[in-house]
């Protein structure tokens, strides 16, 4: 895919790197990424995807802004509040880059719906606050083989693995039991944020071939204590769903 004069200009910095250079420019363009939730993880997410050149952003979220999303999701301002999540982020998104396509889904990812959400995505993002759906992601993209890049935070505390099948544990390996839910998650804004920013730069890894992915070690950040650790996870010979790769 070639790149206009205009988006060479724009790329210029990154493609300035080494090993990623016009080559992965190119391939970021041909991409296709999902944000899945567009919370304090998916606003700031979407919005670097979008900055990078990721060719086409699906951004999926059934809900609407509320007042007390503005201290985390970055991309609802004072006066987009009671709008659909989804549409709003598409606007600001293509105005910061209209030569990338964005389309926004208003929309559930629920089991028996998931294929017609991810489709034949690159990679998936979680931007999610519940470990319901990000099972059924996790499921869908180990069978359909796409790497997902899993983020959590809570408070000051946030979590990231990227999952590529069959190369290393997915989430269900990791946890057998589902972990509980909970209801209003505490989050200072800068930690989604931080997570967020570490999940694109391992998308645009995966896309172009750069560096080394987080695939078998999980990342774990303690804000407080201004700690980052990685831990290394196996995969699990009794997992349900990716144990046969
Ligand atoms: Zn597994």
């Amino acid at each position: 895919m070639s790149l206009s004069p205009s988006e060479l200009e724009r790329y210029n910095r990154q493609i300035l790197i080494s090993n990623l250079g016009l080559g992965g420019q190119r391939e970021l363009r041909a991409s296709k990424v999902v944000v899945a939730g567009i919370g304090g993880l998916g606003c700031l997410s979407s919005l670097y995807l979008t900055a990078a050149g990721i060719g086409k952003i699906i951004l999926v979220d059934k809900g609407k802004f509320k007042q007390s999303d503005l201290n985390r999701q970055i991309l609802c301002w004072q006066r987009d509040i009671g709008r659909f999540k989804a549409d709003v982020a598409k606007e600001k998104l293509v105005a910061l880059n209209p030569e990338i396509q964005v389309e926004a889904l208003v929309a559930e990812i629920t089991k028996d719906g998931v294929h017609d959400v991810i489709g034949d995505a690159d990679v998936v993002v979680d931007g999610l606050d519940n470990w319901r759906t990000r099972f059924v992601l996790n499921d869908y993209c180990v069978m359909q083989d796409i790497p997902f890049v899993h983020a959590g935070v809570s408070a000051l505390h946030g979590q990231m693995i990227t999952i590529i099948p069959g190369k290393g544990p997915c989430l269900r390996c990791i946890f057998p039991k589902e972990p509980p839910e909970v209801e209003k998650i505490p989050v200072l804004g800068a930690t989604p944020a931080l997570l967020a920013a570490l999940q694109v730069i391992d998308v645009i890894k995966l896309i172009t071939g750069l560096g080394i992915p987080l695939v078998g070690r999980m990342l774990f950040l303690n804000g407080k204590e201004m700690e980052f650790e990685t831990v290394e996870m196996k995969r699990s010979a009794k997992c349900p769903i990716c144990s046969n790769l």
